[in-house]
């Protein structure tokens, strides 16, 4: 009993430790001024603070920046946690019953996932402190993209909930603009969506073709050379998607082949350093070029931190999707482009050293609660404790845990049922709702496993211990 007391005294110290620890809030950062935005805030609904962990978590794992070494650091810290778990804390001996310890973890670790990537509520909004910009996504995919799994819908859905002005749908070689538009049938739904498409070279490059309503990748000449004259002569534009992660071609040349601007900042499989970040925006001050950012959004996550701001005068905010598309075109190929748009990030200055790719869930967890206010700490520890009951109810309970994971196996059928239905209408362009949906029907049949082994020990144990 005593031990019991202690180990609650811990659990409730630990707790309430989280309250003391310093305030580093998050804020909107000017990229291109290399200030905090004097324009922009972020804001926080009342809701979001009652749901603080539903919003903060996703947006945690969404906010990384070397997203392969940080979600393998936390697969190493999870094995590290399900050994400790089983042997030491259960001292388990069986090697089948850890190996099975770590399945349910790794069962858990996927609901999680599933939690972040698809739960629809962001942690932040960004708001404008006067209306006299309008805020532009450049870079965003739909499903018929080979990787993009939303529909356009969807796309204008998430990004009328990041406050975006206007988005453009840049899929990758090909432009479905006119057959979207039919569809949707209304000009005027905000944001208003805007044609584009993303080109790739032969050398691996990707380059944003904005302002046209059809397609102008061809096969044979894959060359931004080819590109630059062909969407010239139709009075579009083109920038560098990503320039920083393929580095492919130089600068110099890029320029020589008539390009219009870069993409400065976004994530991507390689994260831009400072160096690079201010290589290229002096490059583009230098020569007169566009500096923009795109969220390269294919459908995973709710979070968005990244913005474009375009300096308007108001009427320009009612205007038609054609009038709003010639007149950004016109901004990004004008020489004053940079003096009058720039980039926006959400930031609270994160290290991201060798040691913190290490320790990520340490160091993520210190980040996430600094983040927090004094309200957002006290419903995270709420939440906390309430789910720690769950879970030591949900332990002991063997019914329970069978019906939960059946609960969730229904869950991630549906998710297979959804995406499979939506492959459907694409099916020949894209790759990645096939086996998304494929990963939930395999996920749904290991839930139905582990439920199933379940009921199998439960027999001999419930009647020795009635
Ligand atoms: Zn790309
Ligand atoms: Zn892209």
């Amino acid at each position: 009993m005593k031990k019991i007391y202690i180990q609650g005294i811990v659990y409730l110290l630990l707790l309430a430790s989280v309250l003391f620890l310093p305030h580093k809030p998050a804020y909107i950062q000017d990229i291109t001024k290399n200030i905090p935005s004097t324009d922009f805030t972020i804001t926080t609904e009342w809701y979001q603070f009652l749901i603080e962990p539903f919003t903060g978590i996703p947006d945690y794992f969404l906010s990384f920046r070397q997203a392969q070494k940080q979600a393998l650091s936390w697969l190493f810290w999870l094995f590290i946690f399900s050994i400790f778990f089983s042997i030491i804390l259960k001292k388990e001996r069986n090697i089948v019953k850890i190996l099975s310890q770590y399945y349910s973890f790794l069962i858990w670790f996927f609901i999680t996932i599933t939690f972040v990537l698809f739960f629809p509520l962001p942690k932040y909004y960004i708001s404008q402190n006067n209306q006299n910009f309008i805020l532009v996504d450049f870079h965003s995919h739909t499903f018929f993209s080979h990787d993009g799994i939303v529909t356009p819908e969807e796309s204008q859905k998430w990004h009328r909930i990041h406050k975006f002005d206007a988005f453009y749908i840049t899929d990758h070689d090909r432009n479905f603009y006119r057959r979207i538009q039919k569809k949707l049938a209304n000009h005027l739904i905000r944001p208003i969506m805007l044609p584009g498409e993303e080109l790739s070279d032969t050398t691996g490059s990707h380059y944003l073709a904005l302002g046209l309503e059809r397609s102008i990748f061809d096969q044979k000449n894959r060359n931004i050379t080819f590109f630059s004259s062909k969407i010239h002569k139709k009075n579009g534009v083109i920038l560098a998607a990503h320039w920083w992660q393929e580095k492919a071609i130089p600068l110099a040349s890029l320029l020589k082949s008539s390009i219009d601007g870069f993409e400065i900042f976004g994530h991507e499989k390689k994260y831009i350093d400072n160096e690079t970040l201010s290589i290229l925006m002096s490059f583009c001050r230098d020569n007169k070029l566009a500096a923009i950012a795109g969220t390269n959004w294919h459908g995973w996550g709710t979070r968005n931190d990244l913005w474009t701001y375009i300096a308007v005068d108001k009427n320009i905010k009612k205007t038609k999707s054609k009038y709003l598309n010639k007149f950004i075109v016109e901004t990004l190929s004008s020489p004053d482009s940079s003096k009058i748009s720039g980039v926006l990030t959400i930031t609270n200055n994160q290290t991201y050293s060798h040691s913190r790719i290490f320790f990520e869930p340490f160091y993520g967890l210190y980040y996430y609660i600094t983040g927090q206010t004094t309200l957002q700490r006290i419903f995270f520890v709420f939440w906390v404790i309430l789910l720690t009951l769950l879970v030591s109810i949900f332990l002991k309970n063997k019914e329970l845990k069978r019906h939960t994971y059946i609960i969730f196996a229904i869950l991630f059928f549906t998710l297979f049922l959804s995406f499979f239905f939506k492959w459907l209408h694409v099916s020949s362009l894209n790759k990645t709702l096939l086996a998304l949906s494929g990963f939930y029907l395999l996920l749904s049949a290991m839930l139905v496993g582990k439920s199933y082994f379940l009921s199998l020990r439960k027999s001999p144990k419930s009647t020795s211990s009635q």
